[in-house]
């Protein structure tokens, strides 16, 4: 085992802000990994496990052991004339995985196409895009659990997914280790093209046969227009929730807003855009010294470079504030904050 000290998490997180992990250890392999926690758990320091960094703001040095996860491999568990069961190891990139199941044809997760960062945390959150989220094709995940060490399967009941949101995110949050997620993928897709501006998309592209490869390019024409690309820019994509407020809650709103959008939920809540609350606001390509909204979309917060993770959480709040004083919504972040 490789453990490192004082390593600058600037390149492994796409905000693109500067931190230091105490200690660091890459993990390629399940051995590995078990390895690292039975000699590491007598320090008893925090723990990170990190993909991507796409989904996390360091706002402090990460005084603790950062387990930076790029196991990869992506496997045909098992096959049918109607599906085929896709392995992938925690540390693949999402998006690898997104082209290789459209390569195959195997379809359900081309509307997910181009999201950043890894497999094993697309289950935290359960990704979605245009329509499609992760648990509408989960099939299970094995994850090692911190304290035992002991591996468990959990299948899409067991991870309790909402929207942006399941148990690794809340009640487990920190105890287990994702190392694999299985996914059910459909060999005669169902095409997703009523959301969003995928059916334009499609057309402007001038694309007459629908394919899964022909949603994943539109998907990916559009994130490239709509989203900045963290190379260029630091952010973690949408920085908060869309809120979900009661049908009584959203007539009010709607009796002082009328052109307030409002998707129906089930259980008669109503799931409200965060980006046109902020828009509304006034925020949207607001500047703040080294750090803004992003001007083509209110929901991404930037970093223009150098921008500390303090001073864009600073920032966010005062979002959050002017939202919460206009509204009475609160936003809550759907990036990490570490630290
Ligand atoms: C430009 C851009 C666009 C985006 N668009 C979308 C979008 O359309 N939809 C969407 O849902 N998200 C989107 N995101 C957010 C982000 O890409 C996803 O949340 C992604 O799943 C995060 O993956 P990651 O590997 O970077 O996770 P990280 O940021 O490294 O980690 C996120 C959380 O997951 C935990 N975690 C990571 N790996 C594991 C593991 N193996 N086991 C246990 N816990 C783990 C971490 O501890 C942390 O709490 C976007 C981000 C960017 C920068």
């Amino acid at each position: 085992m490789l453990l490192q000290e004082y390593v600058s998490l600037k390149e492994f997180n796409t905000f693109g802000v500067k931190a230091q992990a105490r200690y660091y250890v890459r993990i390629h392999d399940e051995q590995l990994l078990q390895h690292s926690l039975r000699s590491l758990s007598p320090k008893l320091l925090p723990r990170l496990i990190l993909g991507g960094g796409s989904n996390v703001l360091f706002i402090n040095n990460f005084e603790g052991i950062v387990m930076h996860m790029v196991i990869g491999k992506i496997a045909i568990v098992r096959e049918n004339k109607d599906h085929v069961w896709v392995k992938a190891g925690a540390g693949v990139n999402w998006h690898t995985l997104v082209q290789y199941c459209v390569q195959h044809g195997y379809a359900g997760i081309e509307n997910l196409a181009l999201i950043p960062g890894t497999v094993g945390a697309a289950p935290v959150q359960n990704i979605g895009a245009y329509g499609v989220e992760l648990s509408d094709v989960f099939e299970s995940l094995e994850a090692l659990e911190i304290d035992s060490g002991k591996i468990h399967t959990f299948d899409a009941v067991a991870c309790a997914f909402g929207y942006r949101n399941s148990l690794f995110k809340n009640q487990l949050r920190g105890q287990y280790i994702i190392l694999n997620v299985t996914l059910k993928l459909g060999k005669k897709p169902t095409f997703r093209i009523d959301y969003g501006a995928v059916a334009g998309t499609l057309e402007a592209m001038g694309i007459q046969a629908l394919s899964i490869k022909a949603i994943s390019d539109a998907v990916i024409h559009l994130r490239q227009r709509k989203l900045p690309n963290p190379t260029h820019l630091g952010n973690a994509g949408s920085f908060f929730k869309n809120p979900v407020v009661t049908q009584a809650q959203f007539k009010k709103l709607q009796a002082q807003l009328p052109h307030i959008p409002g998707y129906q939920q089930s259980e008669g809540q109503v799931k409200v855009p965060a980006a046109w609350l902020i828009e509304q606001c006034g925020w949207k390509g607001k500047r703040h010294d080294k750090v803004g909204v992003y001007d083509q979309h209110a929901l991404v917060l930037v970093n223009y470079g150098g921008s500390t993770g303090q001073e864009i959480y600073q920032f966010s709040q005062v979002i959050q504030r002017s939202v919460k004083d206009r509204f009475g919504i609160t936003l809550i972040p759907e990036v990490q904050i570490i630290g």
